[in-house]
């Protein structure tokens, strides 16, 4: 460990000058689980240093969605930092069935590399399953001086915008309330690391968490029949005493459903920043933050509740403090911001269903059972391999032995679907493939569909739908996300600093667009292969 604290010591001795026309520091923000219209709903109360401050000076783009289905985490980080589409780089969702080992499998899982900082599971992830390389990936390539970290609670948010060439992707373990990160990346954690560790475990930030305004700041009501009741509550209000809600679970997931581990994530992206001398090289750096925790208590608790609306507000001073590190460590115009999200989500369909709009749930493991049913009476054997996202794999094995064809059985299967409430239309792989209509809905399942991963028949839900599993805990409280409608797939997207006029684009654009006009501002030898340029975030020279 000595040693080599004393490297990085000795390394504190480069000269340090800017490259002309670049920024000093690149910091993408990706907020996990934000609809655009937050800017909106929760802006009144939104500080002036914040969100609001990137509004009034820099570039508001209010048209910004995904372009391909399904709407999650891990594919919406990838597409952001690589500018493709699933379809591209190959992170289709969270996690899928991977046909060689008929397992499910996590999108940065990887038995191959084992956990530095922490001996625990969380470590065991790598960028490895990516297939094409990220903004970040080619920012290195450029400039070989150029410094790549990440930041996030979800191993996911950290590990795909790092890119496959990251200097340190750091995310949090849940059993030592620290930051971890895997044999991919390095041997030790970095000194600075250790010793933020040590002073800034989880366990230190979590408080009592009550709302920051007066009760009459908030659109929503405290206590509502759609919000999950965390295990040790009675009711799903305020004040939440994390600490012991952790106690009473014995888990830090009540932490990390709280703003208190947003403030954490800040902390560790400012220490991350002071210590690894982001910006103060001869190239420009890039730090990538993912904020986790929104998207944790959106699941539990839905869009309409006043504590997704206080982790905004909250949200917002930690964007306030942010900024306020970086303008006054660098000024406006040597760094350059962008600030979006991952995907959205949709209200609670109980809640649409009792409001009386279209919206509801499909028991997707009862679908399932019945299908296999179905298939066995059919044809004597069960042909399903298993469902993941909403796609249905076909068991090859069997289907080889049967001597039937694989057409067959998926034109029984999608037959028996057809009709179905709650299921808009189904689409077999290889439509998806080779598909010739422009189709809206189809065309986004295309652009998620990578062959060797995805399933053989992919279903789309009606407009707020969810699918729910026999698992469920809770049903008809709390949400989720991952479909083609406008709730999932229109998210902010906010840019500031260098270059950046300020400016409302109200054209759509897609996901992808965000690391094109990157490559371009920041003269990258080699941009993405999908993805158009956002025309007015480039300055004319
Ligand atoms: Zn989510």
């Amino acid at each position: 460990m000595k040693k080599s604290c004393l490297f990085i010591f000795l390394t504190f001795t480069s000269i340090a000058y800017s490259q002309k026309d670049l920024p000093k520091i690149i910091v993408g923000i990706v907020v996990d689980q934000m609809c655009y219209d937050y800017l909106n709903r929760f802006g009144a109360n939104f500080s002036k240093n914040g969100f609001n401050k990137i509004i009034n000076e820099g570039a508001h783009l209010k048209n910004m969605h995904y372009n391909y289905i399904p709407t999650y985490t891990g594919p919406g980080h990838a597409s952001i930092y690589t500018g493709t589409t699933p379809d591209h780089h190959g992170i289709i969702a969270n996690d899928w069935i991977e046909r060689k080992t008929r397992t499910q499998v996590n999108c940065v899982g990887d038995a191959g590399v084992y956990g530095i900082g922490g001996n625990s599971l969380y470590g065991q992830s790598s960028p490895h399953r990516l297939n094409k390389k990220t903004i970040t990936d080619m920012l290195k390539e450029t400039y070989p001086k150029s410094k790549v970290f990440s930041v996030s609670i979800k191993d996911r948010g950290a590990i795909l915008p790092g890119g496959h060439q990251s200097d340190g992707s750091y995310w949090f373990d849940y059993n030592n309330g620290t930051f971890i990160t895997s044999s991919f990346y390095r041997e030790e954690l970095p000194c600075w690391l250790k010793k933020f560790n040590k002073k800034n475990n989880a366990r230190s930030y979590a408080k009592v968490w009550e709302p920051l305004l007066n009760s009459e700041a908030y659109s929503a009501e405290d206590d509502s029949p759609y919000e999950r009741i965390l295990r040790g509550k009675t009711k799903p209000i305020f004040p939440y005493d994390i600490k012991n809600l952790c106690e009473i679970s014995g888990s830090l997931t009540p932490f990390t459903t709280s703003p208190f581990a947003n403030t954490l994530l800040t902390d560790l992206a400012l220490r991350a920043i002071k210590k690894e001398k982001l910006g103060k090289g001869t190239s420009p750096d890039m730090l990538c933050i993912s904020y986790s925790s929104p998207d944790i208590a959106g699941h539990a608790f839905g869009p309409d509740s006043r504590e997704i609306e206080d982790m905004y507000i909250r949200l917002d001073l930690e964007l306030s403090r942010l900024l306020n590190t970086l303008e006054s460590s660098y000024g406006k115009s040597n760094i350059l911001l962008f600030l979006t999200a991952d995907h959205g989500v949709v209200p609670v369909p109980q809640k649409l269903i009792d409001d009386g709009k279209k919206g509801g749930y499909v028991f997707i493991d009862q679908l399932i059972n019945e299908l296999r049913k179905k298939s066995i009476n059919a044809y004597g054997v069960d042909f399903i391999l298993g469902q993941d996202n909403l796609n249905i794999y076909l068991d090859y094995q069997k289907i080889k032995t049967s001597g039937i064809e694989k057409e067959d059985i998926l034109n029984f299967i999608a037959l028996n679907i057809k009709g179905k409430k709650g299921i808009k239309q189904s689409a077999k792989g290889k439509q998806l493939e080779n598909l010739e209509t422009d189709d809206g809905l189809l065309k986004m399942l295309s652009k998620g569909f990578y062959p060797t991963r995805s399933g053989d028949l992919l279903l789309i839900l009606e407009h707020g739908y969810l699918p729910k599993t026999s698992l469920s805990v809770e049903p008809f409280k709390g949400t989720s996300h991952g479909s083609g409608y406008a709730y999932d797939t229109h998210v902010p997207c906010l840019w500031y600093g260098m270059g950046i006029e300020k400016i409302e684009v109200t054209r759509r654009l897609a996901i992808t667009d965000i690391s094109t006009t990157l490559s371009q501002i920041l003269k990258l030898k080699k941009g993405p292969e999908t993805g158009t340029e956002i025309k007015e975030l480039i300055t004319a020279e």
